[in-house]
Formats: structure tokens, C-alpha cells, sequence
């Protein structure tokens, strides 16, 4: 479809969830597409493309200000409505409650984006069981609560659907400075391209997400908990020399997401240090 092509433009150039265009408020007009981690960053940018494409907005995060705002902003980018919801995603019992009054509420999501996530740096070693335990919860058992609760709504609904999860390009790339975020994100990737298969047979698209270095607060020191200042540091610069820490808005990982529900991809790695990724090829031959 070349409409998502100068969607995507439009998106990547940051000013279209400004203001709606309302030039493609058809496109995903009538769906219901929830953004987990919609708070700040590529979550926040995720829920205002959708808007821009007309969706039915539910903006989650555990920080219920940034929610409000970014369910706020939606409304401005062109969503019909749009919903701010506080969940913590890796609490078991709060998710399905979640789960099911969303579904009472607003009726069964067409797109879910499992976005919300933690950074947590450190070697192997100094990664604490208690920080693997961290890490985990948000980013694998979050993402595995949303696929069971969402996923298995949409698939007794039998409309078809997609879910979206983001992982990194840390999925795919060991790492001594995040060895707890990488398995995490490796997870992801293989739980995606599990319920991939399991869901293909019902109309219902599963995609990973795979970014590398994208400028957000994760990737600023507040968010890397379990290191000191030093080693933050240390750590940034050597990002910055393997990747040259482009100024890589996360727009774009909103962009290439929408496209991917679009074109129904599997995996899709964004920013050029991911794409040039030489492990890729093992999961996504062709991209
Ligand atoms: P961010 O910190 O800007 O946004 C993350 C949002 O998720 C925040 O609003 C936070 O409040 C929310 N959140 C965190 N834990 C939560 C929980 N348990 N329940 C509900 N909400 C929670 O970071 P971001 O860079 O936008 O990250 C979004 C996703 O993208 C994450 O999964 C991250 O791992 C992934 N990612 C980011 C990059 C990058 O370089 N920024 C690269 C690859 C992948």
C-alpha cells in the first residue's frame, strides 16, 4: 500500500501528531490499538501515530501523569477517543483485572503493542538476582501477560488482529554491559516468533520490534538502574563508538511499527546499526 510509505514520512518527521492532518483518519478508523509503556518515548510516539491514523486510543503506563498526557496529545493527533490506564505489566492479577475491563470498557483490542520495558546495565556478575528478577518481570513477563490476556481475546473474537512486540537489536547482539536486558529482549523475539506461528492460522499478525540505539530516557542514566555514574558513562561512549549514537528520534520506531501491522512483517530490525546487524539474517532472511 503506498499510503503507509508517505505515512511513515510523515510520522518520521515528527510534526504529524502534532497537529492531526487528519489525511489518513481512515486507516485504522474503528480499531482499538493499546499501547503499553505509552507514557514517554517510543510508546508515546506509538500511540500518536495510530491516533494520526485514526485509531481508538488506550495509552498504558505504570505512571499515570504521563499516560494522561500522552492519551491527551492522541486526541490532538486525530483519535476518535483515547484513554489513559494505569498497570503495572508485570503484575500477574492487575493485568488480567486490566485485561478484563478493558475489553468490557472499550471492546477487544485490534492492535496490541507490548512497548512498555526497563533498561538495566552491568556485567553478568554484578547483575544481582534481584535485578535479573527486575528486568525480567517488566520485560518478558510484561510482554508474555499482554500476548496471553490480549492475544486469546482476539483469537476467540476471530476478526483477526496483531500484536506488536518491541525487543532490540540487544536480541539478537550479546552484550557484556546488559546480559539481563539482552535475555529479555532474545525472549521476546522468540515468544514473538512463537505466537507467530501458533496465530498465523487466524488472521493474527505477531511482529518483534527491534531497535537499536533510539533517544529516549531509557537510554539516558536515570534509566539504567544497577550501575553508578562511571560506568554509565563508560557505557554510553562505548555505544557511542560501536554505534556512532545517531540522533535517532523514536518516531521512527513508531513508524516502522505501524508499517509492520500494516504489512504484517515478522521481524523488524529499525535504526542502521540494527538493520546492519550481521546475526539478523538468522531470524528475518530477505529484509
Ligand atoms: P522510556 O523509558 O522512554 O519509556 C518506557 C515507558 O514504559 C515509560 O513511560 C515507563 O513508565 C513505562 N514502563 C516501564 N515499566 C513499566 C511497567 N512495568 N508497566 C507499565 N509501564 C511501564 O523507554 P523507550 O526507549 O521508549 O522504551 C520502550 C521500549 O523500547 C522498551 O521495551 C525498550 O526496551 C525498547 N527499546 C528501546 C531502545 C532505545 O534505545 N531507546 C532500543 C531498543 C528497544
Amino acid at each position: 500500500a503506498s499510503w503507509i510509505e508517505e505515512f511513515v514520512r510523515s510520522v518520521e518527521s515528527g510534526r504529524s501528531p502534532v497537529v492531526a492532518s487528519g489525511r489518513h483518519a481512515e486507516r485504522f478508523g474503528g480499531q482499538l490499538v493499546l499501547v503499553t509503556g505509552a507514557g514517554s518515548g517510543i510508546g508515546r510516539a506509538t500511540a500518536l501515530a495510530f491516533a494520526e491514523a485514526g485509531a481508538r486510543v488506550v495509552a498504558v503506563d505504570r505512571n499515570a501523569e504521563a499516560a494522561a498526557r500522552t492519551a491527551e496529545s492522541s486526541r490532538l493527533a486525530g483519535a476518535p477517543e483515547a484513554w489513559a490506564e494505569t498497570v503495572d505489566v508485570s503484575d500477574e492479577q492487575a493485568m488480567e483485572k486490566f485485561a478484563e475491563r478493558v475489553t468490557t470498557e472499550y471492546g477487544v483490542v485490534d492492535v496490541l503493542v507490548n512497548n512498555a520495558g526497563i533498561g538495566l546495565s552491568g556485567s553478568f556478575f554484578d547483575t544481582t538476582p534481584e535485578n535479573w528478577k527486575k528486568v525480567l518481570d517488566v520485560n518478558l513477563w510484561g510482554v508474555i501477560h499482554g500476548c496471553r490476556l490480549f492475544g486469546r481475546r482476539m483469537a476467540e473474537r476471530g476478526q483477526g488482529g496483531h500484536i506488536v512486540n518491541v525487543a532490540s537489536a540487544a536480541a539478537y547482539q550479546p552484550s557484556r554491559a546488559l546480559p539481563a536486558y539482552s535475555t529479555s529482549k532474545a525472549a521476546v523475539l522468540m515468544l514473538s516468533e512463537c505466537l507467530r506461528a501458533e496465530l498465523a492460522g487466524r488472521g493474527i499478525g505477531v511482529t518483534a520490534v527491534c531497535p537499536g540505539f533510539v533517544n529516549t530516557a531509557i537510554t539516558s542514566t536515570a534509566h539504567f538502574a544497577g550501575v553508578d555514574a562511571d560506568e554509565e558513562k563508560r557505557l554510553q561512549q562505548r555505544a557511542a563508538r560501536l554505534y556512532g549514537l545517531r540522533n535517532y528520534p523514536p518516531e521512527k520506531v513508531a513508524a516502522a511499527i505501524v508499517r509492520a501491522v500494516v504489512r504484517n512483517d515478522a521481524v523488524v530490525p529499525v535504526t542502521p546499526e540494527a538493520r546492519g546487524a550481521r546475526w539478523l539474517s538468522r531470524f528475518a532472511p530477505g529484509v
